[in-house]
């Protein structure tokens, strides 16, 4: 579904992401992992067209984005492709980002009825059936702020699959959590990976990545240093700094 061929991004003079090759096949989920400051997020929201990127390739469903400019002067060229691509790619965020003033089930209908513009009813049906799935139906009438941070969060994950996106984002979606919560997104997250769907998932909890990956992609400053199926990758690592980054994060 998304594919991302030698990306380089740079913040001025900062190079973030050094020729990133990486794809996420439909129905694969893949890991992103790495130290703070690696390119992770990065590399999400490159994938995501939220942040342009200075040379390489970014293809969505074999459709490659269209570019004006090059080097620091290049964005995408046709405002109706990112829109159509960013509407795909749902992402879930460290912080969910709910809107205080909505209800949670207003919270999940918004994007499908006002970006989308789909009918009221029939979105309202399939955000009360999202919400069931996550483990929170009956929060529907619930403000944010009257849920736990893991209940927040699954009401992200709800709402990001009410946009019906061909691709998952997840932006470190458990680290805001404490551990008791954390296993509850966790789980969800573990049940979408089951359903198939395409997802790629930037996490520090690499008994996540190892559960649910396809593929796990160690980054370290902004280059793939390792990469491969989980199993490998944490039971037989084969480069020193992935060594190093993992006795560091056991
Ligand atoms: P973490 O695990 O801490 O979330 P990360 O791997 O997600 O780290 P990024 O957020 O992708 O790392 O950041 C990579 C580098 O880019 C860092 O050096 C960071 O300081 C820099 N950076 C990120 N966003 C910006 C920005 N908006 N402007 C300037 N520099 C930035
Ligand atoms: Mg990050």
């Amino acid at each position: 579904v998304i594919e991302i061929r030698n990306l380089h991004k740079s913040y001025g003079s900062l190079e973030v992401l050094k020729g990133v090759d990486m794809v996420a096949p439909k129905g694969h989920v893949v890991s992103l992992i790495g130290s703070s400051g690696s390119g992770k997020s990065t590399l999400l929201r490159c994938a995501n067209l939220l942040e342009d990127s200075q040379d390489g390739e970014i293809l969505f469903e074999g459709e490659a984005v269209r570019w004006k400019g090059t080097g620091l002067a290049r964005h995408p060229a046709d405002k109706a492709q990112v829109i159509r691509i960013r509407t795909n790619l749902s992402m879930v965020f460290q912080q969910f980002n709910l809107w205080s003033h909505m209800t949670i089930l207003q919270n999940v209908m918004e994007a499908p009825v006002t970006v989308l513009g789909r009918p009221r009813a029939e979105v309202e049906e399939a955000a009360r059936r999202y919400l069931a799935k996550v483990g929170i139906g009956d929060k529907c009438d619930a403000y944010p702020a009257q849920l736990s941070g893991g209940q927040q969060q699954r009401a992200a994950i709800a709402r990001a699959l009410c946009m019906e996106p061909r691709a998952l984002l997840f932006d470190e979606p458990t680290s805001a959590l404490d551990p008791e919560l954390e296993q509850e997104v966790v789980r969800v997250i573990k049940a979408l990976a089951e359903e198939g769907r395409t997802m790629l998932l930037v996490t520090h909890d690499m008994r996540m990545a190892s559960d649910v990956s396809d593929h796990v992609i160690f980054l370290h400053q902004g280059r793939i240093e390792e990469e491969g199926p989980p199993d490998r990758l944490f039971g037989a690592p084969q480069t020193d700094r992935l060594r190093q980054f993992l006795s560091a994060t056991a």
